[in-house]
């Protein structure tokens, strides 16, 4: 599995691009597991996955790779043939949220927005120790991305946006989710909701060590 492992990071060629071929480096999955990219193919022809392929190449074709992306959302899921949408957003960013639900509406999407606290959830509910609390002498509120996701299950929604669920809420979501899953916003304190903001950092720190 060592050998396996993939480390496309670390490739300069990135001759992926240019189609199958063997010339990466010995690390690269085309020439270590080739038999993954069979198995992609069998899956790349099932009619559905097709659909959804192409639903994000007509997406690329129609924004002209020129729009934001809430209005690529849009777009995608006009070419979907998504009417439904569902938002999954966090508390902290309602005033955002309520801004994209009405734009959504305002083109004609059914819109089901959920907010974090849903079902009102604390940490106790999920037997959190007292140690692990921020609070631990009082309520601490806990974000419910599975009644997020159970919520939007039930109004069928066709595609589910997530706006600023934190690190870890966005994976149960998704896990739960029966509706395919796609980012608006992710959560980050730091950089006003941009991780890529704190790369510069990272790399200036990186070539002095
Ligand atoms: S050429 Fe191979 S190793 Fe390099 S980026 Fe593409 S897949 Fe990864």
């Amino acid at each position: 599995m060592q050998d396996t492992l993939c480390k496309c990071v670390k490739c300069l060629s990135k001759s992926c691009l240019l189609g199958p071929n063997q010339d990466g480096p010995k690390f690269c999955p085309m020439r270590t597991v080739p038999a993954v990219f069979d198995e992609v193919r069998n899956v790349v022809a099932e009619p559905e996955i097709r659909r959804m392929f192409g639903g994000v190449a007509r997406t690329w074709k129609d924004s002209g790779l020129s729009k934001n992306r809430v209005e690529e959302i849009m777009i995608y899921s006009r070419n979907m043939g998504f009417r439904r949408l569902g938002l999954a957003f966090c508390i902290g960013l309602s005033d955002q949220a309520k801004v994209v639900s009405d734009v959504f509406e305002k083109r004609d999407f059914d819109v089901v927005s959920v907010c974090c606290m849903t079902g009102g959830l604390c940490s106790d509910d999920i037997g959190l120790s007292t140690e692990d609390k921020m609070y631990p002498d009082g309520r601490q509120p806990q974000c419910d991305p599975v009644g997020q996701a159970f919520l939007m299950n039930r109004c069928k929604t066709d595609l589910n946006v997530l706006l600023g669920l934190c690190v870890g809420d966005d994976a149960l979501f998704i896990r739960h989710s029966t509706a395919p899953v796609t980012i608006l916003a992710v959560k980050d304190r730091v950089f006003n909701h941009d991780p890529l903001a704190a790369i510069p950092q990272y790399k200036e720190s990186l070539e002095q060590q």
